[in-house]
């Protein structure tokens, strides 16, 4: 393998470090321990996973641990007022809703209410059309994360040719903003691109999220170029993302591996979000 590995893992350490100092900054100045409120509605395994992770880092990062759980045939009504009792709730600081809920409540409606300032998944629509203006607000976690990673690897951006592989509200289109606010030429691939190979032979820096399995090849990529892995897949061998990493890693300059990527930087992100949250709620934002 010739390709340098980006290690997530030690990334999202060191963010969650400098949340936990944020947190305790914010303490010594007079303000209150951020509170941040999952809800999770029935009882998915992987989403009680995913939960418990989030619920555990937090308090490890001195912030509160607001957790709500309901029932999986919980109505929309119920669903809808827990969300305005957090939304309410000075001690909120963001609220998660984990996703899927349950198929007979409507997940838009319920996101929806979750007020701007507390949707630490960046995934309302007014955040999104933040985003989309270029003006200040909450970022969703993955992207961003995707961002700081790149950073970290001192990847220069400015006039670089970036192709993102995905548009989904969750991670793409998102990905494709932030990328074009710092500058980058950056090209959308999707299902319908006509030749996907060599549009992304085009890129400097390639990111892919489209949920399919070993999706970009060598064949796909610049010698040298930055190659991100959204992707997550539970094989019989483990996890794999949307790169075959092994031929990739022996074409790129730099890889994320999966998992030990772009993983671990998510939620590193939700708390980096929830502090920004609270900092602005306490009107002590920068
Ligand atoms: P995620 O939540 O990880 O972003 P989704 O499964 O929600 O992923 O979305 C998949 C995205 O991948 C869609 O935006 C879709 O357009 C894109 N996509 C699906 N198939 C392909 C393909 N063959 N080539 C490029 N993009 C694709």
């Amino acid at each position: 393998m010739t390709a340098q590995v980006i290690d997530g893992t030690a990334v999202a350490r060191q963010v969650r470090e400098d949340v936990a100092k944020g947190v305790q900054e914010l303490l010594a100045a007079g303000g209150t321990a951020p509170g941040l409120a999952t809800v999770l509605i029935g009882d998915d395994p992987a989403s009680e996973v995913y939960v418990r992770n989030k619920r555990k880092l937090c308090v490890a990062a001195g912030m509160q641990d607001l957790h709500r759980h309901l029932p999986g045939d919980v109505g929309q009504e119920e669903a809808a007022a827990l969300i305005d009792e957090l939304a309410a709730d000075p001690a909120v600081s963001g609220i998660l809703l984990q996703l899927p809920v349950p198929k007979h409540l409507d997940s838009e409606a319920l996101l929806a209410r979750i007020p701007a300032e507390k949707d630490v998944d960046g995934l309302t629509a007014a955040n999104a059309g933040l985003l989309a203006q270029g003006r200040p607000g909450l970022r969703p976690c993955t992207p961003s994360g995707v961002m700081v990673l790149l950073d970290e690897a001192g990847v220069s951006l400015q006039g670089a040719e970036a192709v993102v592989v995905g548009r989904s509200v969750l991670v793409g289109k998102p990905m494709a903003q932030l990328l074009l606010e710092r500058n980058a030429t950056v090209t959308i691939c999707h299902s319908r691109t006509r030749d996907l190979a060599e549009v992304c032979r085009r890129a400097d820096v390639l990111v892919v999220a489209a949920g399919i399995p070993g999706l970009v090849g060598a064949d796909a990529v610049k010698p040298g170029a930055t190659v991100i892995d959204v992707g997550i897949h539970r094989g019989e061998n483990g996890l794999h993302g949307d790169v075959d990493t092994a031929a990739v890693a022996e074409v790129a300059g730099s890889i994320t591996p999966v998992p030990g990527g772009v993983g671990p930087m998510t939620i590193a992100m939700l708390l980096a979000n929830t502090l920004e949250a609270a900092k602005v709620q306490q009107g002590r934002g920068d």
